[in-house]
């Protein structure tokens, strides 16, 4: 289910519908929405908007989780706080009508808590109970609070340790950084440095390596046509930036 629900995110809510780096056909869009379900991250119309924010503005006071107010605060601090101001403000002029206007994204916001509830605690732990035997107890307990939490803590260290830690190859202006234990801990979404430089590439890193199972997953899905239209940076661009802004040296 970690990996499931993780899957759902990075594949689904963050290089889907948040950065269309890739097309995905009916079947894959529901597969997605169902295993993003099982992360119960709010709705992606709030995920994708709070992350195009955070694009657009990175690292400022507009960046719902700046990482330039502490680690804690990037991590998880961001939600247990009223939004900064310019947060507020720059927040509403981040264009979402995509996602509004998507009738299975609408569907999903408005049966919101009973489709989460039943993808995220319910069914896992009825699958715990049902086929593996497990006492109630326990399935309760892995399922609703050690995988839920344990799965959103390692989402949100792409917002606090690949926003401080690690190389910039690509940009060195820029916190965000390339972090391999990010990546192993959210599927592929660490390699941060190239993935703020260029956010439309589907595979959110400039080469495929075995941490990025989201990239992996993807390409399952291109080979049987249920993705397509998948966006990359090419090799010329890639080059140039690092040549302009690039720098091997670790913080
Ligand atoms: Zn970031
Ligand atoms: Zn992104």
């Amino acid at each position: 289910m970690y990996v499931v629900s993780g899957l759902g995110v990075t594949c689904g809510a963050h290089r889907l519908w948040t950065h269309r780096s890739y097309k995905a056909t009916l079947p894959l869009q529901v597969l997605l929405l169902f295993m993003f379900s099982c992360a119960s991250q709010t709705s992606v119309r709030l995920w994708a908007r709070n992350h195009r924010l955070h694009h657009k503005h990175s690292d400022t006071h507009a960046d719902p989780h700046n990482v330039g107010r502490g680690l804690f605060y990037a991590h998880i601090g961001w939600l247990m706080m009223k939004k900064h101001p310019e947060a507020l403000a720059k927040g509403k002029t981040i264009d979402i009508s995509d996602i509004e206007n998507d009738p299975l994204l609408r569907f999903h916001e408005r049966n919101i808590l009973w489709i989460n509830g039943l993808c995220c605690f319910i069914l896992p732990t009825l699958a715990g109970v049902w086929l593996w035997n497990e006492r109630w107890c326990t399935a309760v307990a892995w399922q609703c609070f050690i995988r839920y939490a344990s799965a959103f803590h390692c989402e949100f260290t792409v917002n606090s340790f690949a926003h401080a830690y690690g190389y910039r190859p690509y940009n060195s202006t820029i916190p965000p950084a390339e972090s391999w234990y990010v990546s192993l801990t959210t599927l592929g979404e660490g390699y941060h440095n190239y993935h703020h430089s260029f956010p439309f590439d589907y595979k959110a890193a400039e080469t495929w390596d075995l941490l990025n199972l989201s990239t992996a997953f993807i390409r399952v899905f291109r080979s049987i046509g249920w993705a397509y239209d998948l966006k990359e940076a090419s090799e010329e661009s890639v080059k140039g930036l690092m040549e302009r802004l690039g720098k091997s040296a670790a913080t």
